[in-house]
């Protein structure tokens, strides 16, 4: 088993190797800065949002405006602290005026995020909203399956919806709510 300290380096690595090759460069010219991920380079659970917002863009880090806000109520309704989890995007940097990320940028960040996980190697990767599940699980509509833990080659999926899209929206909140209070009894139950 690989050590937390040597995670963290690898992790490190991963962030230098996509500055190094200049991933996206254009998304990067108009860009503050790479937003790459935050938290415990050891996790069991792993969230992967979209792209970085604003705030995100501002801070270097991933979901520090109002849906992180609410991630983080979420995550102290089921007991977790943020260093607890770790949480990243699948495009790091923020996309000119917060526009959905284009499928050839996706593509391109892919395989950062799947070295990302392979260091941390979680027992859920927790996806928020639709662009993040389609990268995993595509095919699925998010309606259909938010809150269903999907077994995919070894690795369990959690699809979930995206917090910024819940925020406003009563029933949407209501259920993202109820699938977090799921993880914990999920988590039990993978044996790693
Ligand atoms: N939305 C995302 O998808 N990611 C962030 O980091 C912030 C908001």
């Amino acid at each position: 088993m690989i050590k937390k300290e040597s995670k963290q380096k690898l992790l490190d690595e991963i962030m230098e190797d996509i500055l190094d090759q200049k991933v996206c460069p254009e998304l990067a010219a108009g860009a503050t800065q790479l937003v790459f991920g935050d938290g415990n380079p050891d996790a069991e659970l792993v969230f992967i949002g979209e792209a970085p917002g604003k705030n995100e863009d501002l801070q270097g880090l991933p979901f520090v405006g109002a849906a992180g806000k609410f991630l983080n109520e979420m995550l102290a309704g089921i007991g977790l602290r943020r260093l607890d989890v770790y949480i990243t995007n699948i495009v790091k940097y923020r996309p000119p005026g917060n526009r959905d990320p284009y499928p050839d940028e996706k593509a391109e960040f892919l395989p950062f995020l799947r070295a990302q996980l392979d260091v941390i190697k979680p027992k859920i990767v927790a996806t928020l909203g639709r662009h993040s599940m389609e990268c995993f699980l595509p095919g699925l509509k998010i309606s259909d399956v938010h809150g269903q833990p999907k077994r995919l080659k070894g690795q369990v999926y959690l699809p979930l919806f995206h917090p910024a899209a819940a925020l406003y929206n009563g029933g949407m909140r209501q259920t993202l709510i109820d699938d977090f209070a799921k993880i914990p009894r999920i988590l039990a139950q993978i044996k790693q």
